[in-house]
């Protein structure tokens, strides 16, 4: 069903107030919108999904540790108490710089929000660098769906595995293939195996999931290769103790349901059979960007990001915000401090300009550092000149997620599934269920005409068959 554009009041609702948009729930997003918690402004925040997301943290999702609702909480629910924001569900599909207006979508019903200053914080995607039919065999982490999947092809992989008979096929099923060596995949490898040789070790009767193989590739000829050649090769050694074959200068070619094939930097090209693979390189910002980037003559780079001025702002638009993966601003790394540090930058920009005093200096980001797990007890973090590996750096981790995640609660309930992951071998949340493995395929082999059934609109499907059997969707 869709419904003819809803335009929201093009007077300020709220005696005159600023209108501040906001899009996107992520990080930079977020601490915007808490950044003008005491401003005289009224926030509309847009986004496609109604919950938070921390993303850091999504491997431990997928392989069990964590419940989705622990890294995802709901943005209304975080901004309950900050009556100048009102939260919005809705894919924004469009921005009109010259008439200074959003147009977000959900279900057919499209809204139009007029703004007087705006913040883009719309984040990116997975990017399968021009291979997208490889997203069928090999998803990619980069939302709770994609990480519920993933959980699902996991676990499954071992049930099957249970069921085999044929011992290739075995083999087949427990073999974990993880395509980039940057945190999120030696983060996930490591998970993974940490999963099969210690969780999973007594709990089946024909297979030894203590066998099984779980491998971490990459085209680069490094592991962690922001964290310079000492850290790198500090993981790379511990990732082989916990039995993860690192592969470097390995490109993958092609992924198929059996497997993947990869040339190697010596031209050679190899199979490897495995039901699960898992895609953890290479990022696309928001389609956002490009549209920006039309619109204000700004650049945008390979990764579809668009070049901003150094307070953030579009060219020719000081209304308009950029922050986080989907800006390019002096290679500025895609990490949730740039996000959350160019959110708050924004804020304050607004807040002065509605003051009327001076804009603020440049934004100049603080790098605070990056860290990556690699198993239980085990991490690297990088200080800049201080380097840490080991028990010490993975306290560091564990201290600066925990301060992370959102609400109370949450960080309560992390702490007690890290107790079961880490001291004990148990995982809190093994449930996966059809939905998760199969829905995403699922809705796309349905096509664009099941958009219209989703909104209780038309009843007719391809075809002409009722795929769900029931009256109604
Ligand atoms: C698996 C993984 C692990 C990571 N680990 C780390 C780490 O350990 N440390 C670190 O610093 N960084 C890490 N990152 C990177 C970090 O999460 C990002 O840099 C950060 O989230 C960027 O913030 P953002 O606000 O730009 O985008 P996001 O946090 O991605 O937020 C984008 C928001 O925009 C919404 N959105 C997108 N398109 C639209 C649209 N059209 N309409 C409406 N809403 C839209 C999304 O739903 C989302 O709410 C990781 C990323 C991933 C995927």
């Amino acid at each position: 069903m869709t419904t003819s554009p809803v335009r929201e009041p093009a007077a300020p609702s709220h005696g005159g107030r600023p209108r501040v948009v906001i899009i996107g729930s992520g990080f930079g997003g977020l601490f915007a919108a808490q950044r003008l918690r005491k401003a005289d402004v009224d926030i509309t925040l847009i986004g496609k999904t109604s919950h938070h997301l921390f993303q850091p943290l999504l491997y431990q999702v997928a392989t069990g540790i964590l419940s989705e609702g622990e890294i995802a909480p709901a943005t209304r629910e975080v901004l309950r108490r900050q009556e100048n924001v009102r939260v919005v569900l809705g894919e924004v599909t469009d921005i009109d710089l010259g008439a200074r207006t959003v147009t977000s979508t959900v279900l057919g019903r499209t809204t139009v929000h007029p703004y007087d200053e705006l913040i883009v914080a719309a984040g990116a995607g997975q990017s399968y660098f021009g291979n997208d039919r490889f997203a069928e065999f090999a998803p990619g982490m980069k939302s709770i769906d994609d990480a519920l999947e993933l959980r699902g092809r996991i676990f499954g992989a071992f049930e099957l595995a249970e069921l085999a008979e044929d011992p290739a096929e075995v083999d087949r099923l427990m073999t974990f293939v993880v395509v980039g060596a940057g945190p999120t995949g030696v983060e996930m490898a490591g998970q993974i195996a940490e999963l099969a040789h210690r969780t999973l070790r007594k709990d089946f009767r024909r297979i030894d999931p203590t066998t099984a193989r779980v491998v971490l590739l990459d085209a680069a000829p490094k592991v962690l290769p922001s964290f310079g050649e000492k850290l790198g090769d500090r993981a790379r050694r511990q990732l082989n103790e916990i039995g993860v074959e690192v592969q470097l200068g390995a490109m993958v070619t092609d992924v198929d349901a059996d497997g993947i094939e990869i040339k190697d930097a010596d031209g050679q090209v190899r199979r490897i059979n495995a039901a699960t693979k898992i895609w953890a390189a290479g990022v696309q910002a928001s389609p956002l960007a490009r549209l920006l980037g039309e619109q204000s003559g700004a650049q945008v780079d390979r990764a579809g990001r668009v070049a901003v001025l150094p307070d953030l702002t579009l060219p020719g638009h000081p209304e308009v915000h950029v922050v986080g993966d989907m800006m390019a601003l002096d290679r500025l790394p895609g990490v949730a401090q740039v996000a959350i540090q160019g959110g708050r930058y924004a804020a304050d920009q607004i807040k002065r300009k509605l003051a009327g005093r001076e804009p603020l200096p440049p934004f100049q980001y603080h790098d605070k550092g990056s860290m990556a797990t690699i198993s239980r007890f085990h991490a690297v973090t990088d200080l800049g000149k201080l380097k840490f590996e080991g028990f010490i750096a993975w306290m560091m981790w564990l201290v600066v997620h925990l301060f992370y995640i959102v609400g109370f609660k949450s960080r309560v309930t992390t702490v007690l599934h890290w107790l079961v992951s880490f001291l004990g071998r148990g995982r809190s949340q093994r449930v996966a269920t059809q939905q998760q493995v199969f829905g995403r395929l699922a809705l796309e082999n349905l096509g664009p005409e099941f958009e219209a059934s989703k909104t209780g609109g038309p009843k007719t499907v391809p075809h002409g068959e009722d795929l769900t059997g029931r009256e109604s969707a």
